[in-house]
């Protein structure tokens, strides 16, 4: 009997810690309907955009592109990017490399308008590629799906988490016009001894559409391949990816997310 306590007991609160971590869970402090419970604080949720006019934030997000400049970013090896900026857009400047923010970023949500150039090509994963990667790690797919339907693999194309889920829609917009995804994202829980207590998670909303819905990542995006995780800061920067398209990004923000919510 004291040898299975001993087993149950750190699996119970493990499983306890871990419900935690998946779910809001009803607040035991606060009776229903308490007065006396505080009010969440209160934003200006921002605006939504047009194809001719980007969105505003919301009041308590972290601008990462207002459309002027590459202030919050930074090219390889830390150095000046070289991304283009002009009309209130940046565009990927092909084989200059990734962009990462200056910041680091765990739990979040992110919200980032991307459009694609109509550039002719029978290579499916050049067809305006480029990539989203949270924590520099987790990359949701950026790609222009429209014209080239059939060719490509489901695990590849826009609104996928590359190489692990197909969206579950296909919610694309042709090139040339302004699309958006919401993500909220969850980092990966590591134990003390650094096995994966939690995966990390991830929901996407592609043009309003739900395609990624609170799924597990396996591990980091490698092409090809699904590796193990490694255990790595709680905090890391955001990427976006050089994958020699011109694809081009506006209106980019982020909320910072607590294990309270
Ligand atoms: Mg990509």
């Amino acid at each position: 009997m004291r040898l299975r306590l001993g087993i149950l007991l750190p699996l119970v609160v493990l499983l306890a810690l871990s419900a935690s971590l998946l779910a809001a869970q009803v607040d035991p402090r606060w009776k229903p309907n308490d007065p006396e419970r505080p009010m969440p604080p209160a934003i200006d949720p921002g605006t939504v955009g047009t194809q001719d006019v980007p969105g505003l934030p919301p009041s308590d997000a972290i601008v990462l592109f207002d459309g002027k400049d590459l202030s919050q970013w930074l090219g390889e090896d830390d150095r000046a990017p070289r991304w283009k900026v002009q009309d209130g857009y940046m565009e990927v400047a092909p084989d200059s490399g990734y962009i990462h923010t200056r910041r680091a970023f765990g739990d979040c949500q992110l919200h980032v308008e991307f459009n694609e150039p109509k550039i002719p090509t029978t290579d499916t994963q050049d067809a305006g590629n480029s990539g989203i990667f949270l924590m520099g790690l987790y990359e949701v797919q950026v790609l222009e799906r429209w014209t080239y339907s059939e060719k490509i693999y489901a695990d590849g194309i826009a609104g996928a988490v590359y190489s692990e889920f197909p969206p579950q829609v296909n919610a694309s917009r042709p090139a040339g016009i302004w699309q958006m995804y919401d993500i909220i994202f969850h980092r990966p829980r590591f134990s003390k001894n650094g096995r994966v207590q939690l995966p990390a998670r991830l929901t996407v909303l592609y043009n309003g559409v739900l395609v990624q819905d609170n799924v597990e990542l396996s591990g980091p995006t490698v092409q090809a391949k699904r590796p193990p995780y490694k255990q790595g800061p709680d905090a890391l920067p955001l990427s976006l990816q050089d994958h020699h398209d011109p694809v081009r990004y506006r209106n980019i923000w982020i909320r910072e997310l607590t294990e309270e919510h």
